[in-house]
């Protein structure tokens, strides 16, 4: 069975009991939350702040991170379109962007058959957004938030769960 046919296989049985509920796009704790999209945080960062579907707009990508705009994008949308009043960046223990090898993650594209040519188009270790601290991420990725032109004065909060506890550890406190 491929991964494929196992997730149609499960939301067969998923659609014949849920009952199916129509929810508003408006977050119920008026939060946008943007967090790593590690394994190890799928059912576990929800219950471990508390939150159930339709509390808060999750923002993931590899390290919450701030390259590019996308996520100032999905933020400002939270934020102007759909409701919510205040940000959380929440990075974690033991996170697979802290330390990224750059040559290693390179070879690997060669193997793959990218062309070097290609690569070379990109900086590669500013495109992948790797760091050293996942402490001094969340508060770097705050600021950038925060300073953004186009994000208005809201509560940004930064904090790091323990991958392995669930404790959470406040490091900015937004208000
Ligand atoms: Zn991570």
């Amino acid at each position: 069975m491929t991964i494929l046919d196992e997730v149609l296989s499960k939301n067969e049985s998923f659609v014949e009991t849920f009952e199916g509920e129509e929810l508003s796009h408006h977050p119920q704790k008026k939060l946008a939350i943007l967090t790593c999209m590690d394994c190890r945080l799928v059912d576990f960062l929800e219950p471990a702040l508390g939150l159930k579907r339709w509390d808060a707009k999750i923002i993931r990508n590899a390290g919450n991170s701030i390259v590019g705009e996308d996520v100032i994008r999905s933020i400002a949308v939270a934020l102007y379109g759909l409701g919510a009043e205040e940000v959380m960046v929440v990075g974690h223990t033991q996170c697979g962007m802290a330390h990224v090898d750059i040559k290693a993650l390179k070879s690997k594209m060669i193997e793959s058959g990218i062309s070097e040519d290609d690569i070379s188009k990109y900086d590669l270790s500013e495109w992948i957004g790797g760091f050293e601290s996942e402490e001094e991420n969340v508060i770097d990725v705050c600021e950038k938030i925060k300073n953004h032109p186009l994000i208005p004065d809201v509560p940004i909060h930064g904090l790091i769960i323990d991958i392995v506890t669930g404790k959470l550890k406040i490091l900015v406190n937004g208000y």
